[in-house]
C-alpha cells in the first residue's frame, strides 16, 4: 500500500480523526489543503505555509504541464525540490482545468484534445498522459484522469460521462501500477511510492453517484475522491451528494471532496466523514479583500462572517481583522493598514489577507480534529 490511514477516533455523526502517512510526512485528518495552482499558493511563501501548519498542499497538473512543463520539473528533481516544499503534496489530474479552462476541446474515448488557454497551442491528454505528467511532478498523491461534466447536465449525458470516467480510472490505475516510482526527498515512510486516488463522478444524480462509487471501489484504489461538486448547485445538493457517496466508500480509506468550500462547509463535511478537502477560496477571496472572521471573536464556533476590507468603515479601525484569530497577521496588523494596502493595490495586502484566510481555514480544521478526537 502506498499510504497508511489509521483512524484515531470516530464520532456518532461518522466524522473521524485520523493519521494519513504519506512519503513526505504524516497528515492529521480531516485536513484542508491550500491550493498551490502553479507550484505556489498564490502570494504566500512556503515558510509561511509551514508556520501556518499546512501539512499538505495541492498543485494543478494542467497549469504545470503548460508552464513550466512537467519535463522541466522532472529534471529539477520533482515538484518538491523545484518549489522547495518538503511536506506532502497532491496533484489533480488536469481533467477539471482541461474541461473548465482550455479552449476547443475534442473528447474521444482515448482522451481529450484541447488548446492551451495561455497561447492557443494544441495538446492531448489521455489517462496515461495525465499519469505520466503526475509521475514527473512526483506528488505523494495523484488523481485518476476524469471527465468533468458541465452543470446542469441530463441524466443520460451524466451517465455517459461517468462511464468514460470509469474507463479512464481503470487505464489510470493500470499505468500507475506499471510506471510508478519512488518520489524524491521522501523520508517518513517505508513505501515511498506515489498513491493514486480514484474520482467518483455522477453529477447530481443519486443513482449515478452510487454506481460510480461502487465501480471505483471494485477497482480498489488507496483513496477515493468525490468530484464534480461545488460547480454551481445549491449547497443542500452538494451535502446530499456527499452524504450518499460516503455511504458507498470504504471507511478504512481516505475520502477527499474536491474543490469545496466555505469555512462552515468544510467543517460540516469533515463532521460527516470527509477526510480531505481543498479550495482556492481562502487565497482568492483574500486577493479580493474578503476576509473570513467569526461573528463573536471569542467564540471560535460562532458563525463565519465575510468582512470586506475595502469598506470605508475600516479606514481608521486600528483593531485586528479578528481579535480571536491566532494568526501572524492578526497579531501584528490593523484593519486600517490592511484596508490601506488593498486600496493602494499593494501586493503585501494580497499576501496578508491570504495568510489570515488560510490560517482561518487551517485553525477551523484543527478545532474540528480536536472535537472529533475527544468524542
Ligand atoms: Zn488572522
Amino acid at each position: 500500500m502506498s499510504l497508511q490511514f489509521e483512524i484515531a477516533a470516530e464520532s456518532a455523526g461518522a466524522g473521524r480523526s485520523a493519521h494519513l502517512t504519506l512519503p513526505h510526512g504524516v497528515v492529521q485528518t480531516p485536513v484542508f489543503m491550500p491550493v498551490g495552482t502553479a507550484a505556489t499558493v498564490k502570494a504566500v511563501p512556503q515558510d509561511v505555509l509551514e508556520r501556518l501548519n499546512a501539512e499538505i498542499i495541492l498543485a494543478n497538473t494542467y497549469h504545470l504541464y503548460l508552464r513550466p512543463g512537467h519535463e522541466l520539473i522532472r529534471r529539477a528533481g520533482g515538484l518538491h525540490r523545484f518549489m522547495s516544499w518538503e511536506r506532502p503534496m497532491l496533484t489533480d489530474s488536469g481533467g477539471f482545468q482541461v474541461f473548465s479552462l482550455a479552449k476547443l476541446r475534442k473528447i474521444s474515448d482515448d482522451g481529450v484534445e484541447f488548446q492551451s488557454h495561455l497561447d492557443g497551442s494544441k495538446h492531448f491528454f489521455s489517462p496515461e498522459h495525465s499519469m505520466e505528467v503526475q509521475i514527473a511532478l512526483g506528488a505523494d498523491v495523484m488523481m485518476a484522469f476524469d471527465e468533468c461534466v458541465e452543470t446542469p447536465a441530463s441524466w443520460e449525458r451524466t451517465k455517459n460521462s461517468m462511464a468514460l470516467t470509469h474507463a479512464w480510472a481503470g487505464r489510470s490505475k493500470k499505468y500507475w501500477e506499471e510506471h510508478r516510482h519512488e518520489v524524491p526527498w521522501a523520508r517518513e515512510f517505508e513505501d515511498k511510492h506515489q498513491a493514486l486516488f480514484g474520482i467518483v463522478q455522477g453529477g447530481m444524480y443519486a443513482d449515478l453517484r452510487k454506481e460510480s462509487a461502487e465501480r471505483l471501489v471494485e477497482m480498489d484504489f488507496p483513496g477515493y475522491a468525490i468530484g464534480g461538486l461545488a460547480v454551481g448547485e445549491p449547497r443542500e445538493v452538494t451535502r446530499e451528494m456527499i452524504a450518499l457517496t460516503l455511504e458507498h466508500l470504504p471507511k478504512d480509506r481516505p475520502r477527499y471532496v474536491m474543490g469545496v468550500g466555505y469555512p462552515d462547509e468544510i467543517e460540516e463535511y469533515a463532521k460527516m466523514g470527509v477526510d480531505m478537502m481543498d479550495c482556492v477560496l481562502p487565497t482568492r477571496a483574500g486577493r479580493h479583500g474578503l476576509l473570513f472572521v467569526r461573528e463573536d471573536p471569542n467564540d471560535r464556533t460562532s458563525p463565519v462572517v465575510r468582512m470586506n476590507i475595502k469598506k470605508l468603515e475600516y479606514a481608521e479601525d486600528h483593531g485586528p481583522i479578528d481579535a480571536g484569530c491566532g494568526c501572524m497577521v492578526c497579531a501584528r496588523y490593523s484593519r486600517a493598514y490592511l484596508r490601506h494596502l488593498f486600496a493602494s493595490g499593494e501586493p503585501l495586502g494580497a499576501t496578508l489577507n491570504s495568510i489570515h484566510n488560510l490560517s482561518f481555514y487551517l485553525e477551523t480544521m484543527e478545532r474540528v480534529r480536536g472535537e472529533l478526537a475527544s468524542v
